[in-house]
């Protein structure tokens, strides 16, 4: 790579020879308004809103897919690109339906925010609006065309991001939309529920099913005991809502909300974490053991699940046997913990906050229930949680920090950086290595599977005779290379232990976590500086291996008794089946 000679706004710079235009602008702190792009996902300049004139053509150019050359001069603020970006705009919004004080993306929506930075104060082309649908049948994700702006974002991140590819541009001129092949509903497609098109998508066409009323509706009913458990990653996102620098971590803030929300227990799901390792390693151990399938891989993300359930059925039998640490936390809330404050687990309902779509999908899984009561009742998002919050009034900057309830709220390290990709791993390892040295060892930190790669591999002695080769990948299109190399028996079929996640980067960037505008993503890193708040959690907790949670030790020795044993495989471990890829009507 070298570096060419251009102008932007008069100004020489020396940029390198292999960007755009917008990138260039970047770097140099010129800011060029975009809608449709996303940095190396969907740059198809679409929009037209990063036009900028360039000396020598004749028609305005989208910056976003105008490379850079030596003695290139362009202009990105003259009267007729602001000119020309109203009036794009203005287009826009002509086909949009323009709800925006009942729109869940108010306040966080691109479009609104380029609507006011470029002074839009009215639309002189008003007509008829193209798109009509709302697909509301997802459990996870619903689709209003009324809103959508066809931007394709989801389009690429679905296919290339997420490897599914279940949306696509149909028809042409007005009557263009982006939507599930043969007109079908997100239900009826191979959609793995992830919800990166909704935290990718600038506006309000793609959201989560809101669940919030349900939540409400549980906590007004004197008849019902409401329990609520949230997710590592949430801790290192929710602050975002309420204005807290991207990677700030509010476990104190959050724990003392939903007490105010009013539940009558807060737990945490990273106990369910601290069960889910001593179930998972000792599921490997008994595979290392006893020639089990390897690899093994976990099953913690329901997006991940559902992948495979639907493009490798045939390698299910890889798939760790443990619940996920959501399901595990409810199934001991309804067992145990009923059992202990002598309530009917059918009064019992738990809440769980989730950095993720998906698990709404999970909770709804007859494979995640006991005797017919499900595990968890209601699964909410972290920008859910949010709107609880302000509902309820809650002085949420201002509200002082609080723990979780003991028992089942009490956690580990190694349990916190379940949210990040490699973070299961790693947790395992700590546990497993113990138990196979019988030793309390000191090295808690495999760096080698840190970071938010999409692929990382090791090879870890965890024993001096036992070395295993390990992987942790995250983002469908990742899992999928995985999945295809052990199909073919390439690579990965070589492996011994396989963390997946849906989500690219794991769930600190799940499709439940607060919206970050494509700007501010090309300035900062969002999934490694969310999850350096959970690492940092880790590294200042006194307890960083699950197997030292003494309330762990409490829940075997008075309930469960050894992990992976007869009560263990009841209430905590379950197994999965093929679903097709196109749902039969
Ligand atoms: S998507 Fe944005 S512009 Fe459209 S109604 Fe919602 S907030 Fe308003
Ligand atoms: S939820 Fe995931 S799989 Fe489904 S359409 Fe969105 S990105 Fe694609
Ligand atoms: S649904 Fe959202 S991301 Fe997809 S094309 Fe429409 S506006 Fe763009």
């Amino acid at each position: 790579m070298s570096n060419v000679n251009i102008k932007i706004n008069g100004m020489d710079l020396s940029v390198p020879d292999d960007i755009t235009v917008l990138e260039a602008a970047k770097m140099n702190d010129i800011d060029i308004p975009t809608l449709c792009y996303l940095r190396g996902i969907n740059q198809i300049g679409a929009c037209r809103m990063c036009l900028v004139e360039q000396k020598g053509a004749r028609a305005l150019q989208a910056s976003c897919v105008l490379p850079v050359s030596e003695g290139l001069e362009v202009w990105t603020n003259t009267k007729k690109v602001r000119d020309a970006r109203r009036v794009n705009l203005e287009l826009i919004l002509s086909n949009h339906n323009r709800e925006c004080t009942i729109c869940t993306r108010n306040e966080r929506c691109e479009l609104q925010k380029l609507c006011q930075d470029l002074g839009i104060r009215d639309i002189p082309y008003e007509g008829e609006i193209s798109g009509h649908k709302i697909d509301d049948a997802s459990i996870s994700v619903v689709r209003d065309e009324t809103k959508c702006i066809l931007c394709k974002r989801c389009v690429n991140v679905c296919r290339n991001v997420q490897g599914v590819g279940v949306l696509g541009p149909v028809g042409r001129g007005f009557t263009s939309r982006v939507e599930p092949v043969f007109d079908l509903s997100l239900n009826d497609v191979g959609c793995i529920n992830c919800g990166q098109c909704i935290i990718h998508c600038p506006v309000g066409a793609l959201k989560e099913r809101d669940d919030v009323d349900k939540v409400w509706e549980a906590l007004d009913d004197p008849k019902k005991y409401v329990v609520v458990q949230s997710a590592p990653a949430v801790r290192a996102a929710l602050g975002e809502m309420f204005g807290f620098p991207i990677g700030t971590n509010v476990t104190g803030k959050l724990a003392a909300s939903l007490r105010r929300i009013g539940f009558d227990k807060v737990f945490d799901t990273d106990f369910g974490a601290d069960v889910t390792i001593m179930e998972e390693g000792t599921e490997l151990i008994d595979r290392i053991q006893n020639n089990g399938v390897f690899p093994m891989i976990t099953s913690c993300s329901p997006g991940w699940i559902k992948l495979m359930e639907t493009y490798y059925p045939d390698l299910l039998p890889h798939l760790s046997s443990c619940k996920s640490p959501q399901a595990m936390e409810g199934a001991l809330i309804k067992s145990h913990f009923a059992e202990m404050n002598h309530i009917n687990p059918e009064d019992i309902v738990v809440v769980s906050v989730m950095p993720c779509v998906a698990k709404k999908f999970e909770v709804k899984r007859s494979e995640l229930s006991e005797g017919g009561l499900p595990d968890v009742d209601i699964a909410i998002t972290t920008r859910e949680l949010a709107r609880m919050i302000k509902e309820a009034r809650i002085d949420f900057e201002n509200v002082r920090d609080e723990d979780f309830d003991p028992y089942f709220g009490d956690y580990t390290g190694a349990a916190v950086i379940f949210g990040a990709t490699g973070g299961v791993m790693e947790a395992a390892l700590r546990t497993v290595a113990d138990v196979l040295n019988d030793a309390d060892l000191e090295a808690v930190d495999y760096e080698m599977v840190r970071g938010v790669d999409g692929i990382k591999t090791a090879e870890i002695a965890v024993t001096p005779d036992l070395t295993v080769k390990v992987a942790a990948a995250s983002g469908g299109a990742n899992l999928r290379k995985i999945m295809d190399s052990i199909r073919e028996g390439g690579e990965f079929a070589d492996y011994d232990f396989i963390e997946m996640m849906a989500c690219p980067g794991g769930c600190v960037n799940g499709g439940g976590q607060p919206h970050v505008r494509a700007k501010d993503k090309l300035e900062k890193d969002i999934p490694a500086e969310r999850a350096k708040a959970l690492y940092d959690e880790d590294k200042a907790h006194k307890i960083r291996k699950s197997h030292q949670n003494p309330s762990i030790t409490r829940i075997y020795d008075e309930y469960l008794g050894k992990p992976g044993g007869h009560k263990s495989h009841e209430l905590l471990h379950t197994t999965y089946h093929a679903r097709p890829k196109i749902k039969e009507s």
